[in-house]
């Protein structure tokens, strides 16, 4: 099952800045719909989507429930491990 990429509109993350018009899942081909997490591949905040898919802070009840959830745990431990790839690689090219 290959992930499949959903164009958004552009906005940026709430937390990093970072600016996003696409979104995929990396272990599924489902696409992002109201009320689903959404994880930053920066930064790995965790917002939700608005009817729109503009994103949105979390409300207390979604982080407590986006904290229990093993998806979205997954997701953030995915995303947290690319930039310490990323600066392994910068290091070595650096030596
Ligand atoms: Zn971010």
């Amino acid at each position: 099952m290959t992930p499949q990429t959903t164009v958004l509109p552009e906005q940026m993350c709430l937390r990093c800045g970072h600016v996003y018009d696409r979104a995929s899942n990396f272990e599924n081909d489902h696409r992002p719909s109201p009320g689903d997490f959404c994880v930053c591949i920066r930064c790995a905040y965790v917002m939700a989507f608005n009817d729109d898919l503009t994103l949105r802070h979390l409300t207390i009840r979604e982080l407590i429930e986006a904290g229990n959830d093993p998806d979205v745990r997954r997701h953030v431990a995915a995303v947290r491990a690319i930039p310490e790839e990323l600066q392994a690689n910068e290091r070595r090219t650096k030596n």
